[in-house]
């Protein structure tokens, strides 16, 4: 089988020097795009992601503050925070990194973000935005999915997809956008009986579950598009996805390396939803 490498490193390039002229326009217009961070406590992996977010936002042209609580933090103190960002002009993004802290309520935290600064797309109003399709802001790992097919001409109409794992964050985001491009979706999770009678049957498969080369070759239909949105730390310190990308590259036609795959859409997904929630501020005061 002749089998081609989703890059997502290549395609994060090309779709960030394509928005990096969006923002320049945007400076020209005397306004620049800015992103506010919120991280609440001590999370190691949470501190390398806002670290890299910021890094990547000065790259592209982006104002970015970080705004960083401890993890005995109270709620309202996160909130009010969030209330200023809300109306500081300059900022039009806001990003609240998760997890957080046990003693916050996830969904209090994320829908007081205002709906026009919700990067992340998580707003449940954003949320349901994406539902009935009129998304506002795609969640990023599924909209740089979606993108990184795109970019390579990889058909979804009429395809049957299979996704694995349902989170708020990634499986079921990446099921409704593939749905609203076309394509018959199936949604499997832990709890799925034979979970390889549907694999087989994907001529587009997503996995996230974030358990390690869980899906081998068997469990796989030749000549499928493999996506493996996992990241994964082994003992001896590799990262890997939750495909076996050894033997089921040998068989399908596309699949994504880990790491250099899905993970750098991400961000660079963040920093185009910066970007235009900035045009759409722009135009909302000429
Ligand atoms: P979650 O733990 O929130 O969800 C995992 C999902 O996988 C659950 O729905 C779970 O099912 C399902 N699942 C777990 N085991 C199995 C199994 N054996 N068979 C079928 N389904 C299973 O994880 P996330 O969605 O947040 O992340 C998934 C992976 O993606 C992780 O490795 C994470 O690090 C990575 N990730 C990568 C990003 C990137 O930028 N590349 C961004 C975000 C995440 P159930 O609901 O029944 O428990």
């Amino acid at each position: 089988m002749d089998t081609h490498i989703l890059d997502g490193k290549k395609v994060a390039e090309l779709v960030r020097a394509e928005w990096k002229v969006r923002a320049d326009k945007l400076v020209q217009l005397g306004v620049k795009p800015g992103l506010a961070v919120i991280i609440v406590g001590n999370n190691a992996a949470s501190a390398i992601y806002v670290r890299n977010k910021i890094k990547a936002c000065g790259d592209i042209g982006i104002y970015s503050e970080v705004h960083s609580f401890p993890e005995n933090a109270a709620q309202d103190e996160v909130l009010a925070c969030i209330q200023s960002l809300n109306e500081n002009p300059h900022i039009h993004g806001i990003l609240v990194q998760l997890p957080l802290p046990a003693h916050f309520e996830n969904n209090r935290v994320i829908t007081s973000i205002a709906t026009e600064k919700d990067v992340d797309g998580f707003h449940l109003y954003n949320v349901g935005a994406l539902v009935t399709g009129n998304t506002a802001f795609s969640p990023c790992t599924p909209y740089g999915v979606m993108v990184m097919l795109e970019k390579n001409h990889i058909p979804i109409e009429g395809q049957h997809a299979v996704v694995v794992g349902r989170s708020n964050i990634v499986g079921k985001p990446m099921a409704l956008m593939l749905l609203e491009q076309g394509a018959t979706v199936t949604i499997c999770t832990s709890k799925t009986r034979d979970l390889s009678q549907f694999t087989k049957n994907a001529d587009i498969l997503v996995v996230a579950t974030g358990k390690p080369r869980m899906i081998t070759a068997k469990m796989v239909k030749p000549g499928a598009v493999v996506v493996d949105v996992g990241i994964n730390r082994l003992p001896d310190g590799k990262l890997c996805g939750d495909v076996d990308f050894e033997s089921v590259k040998e068989i399908v036609s596309y699949i994504t390396p880990v790491p250099g795959g899905v993970g750098p859409m991400t961000i660079t997904m963040l920093l185009c939803n910066t970007i235009l929630a900035a045009e759409r501020a722009q135009a909302s005061i000429k």
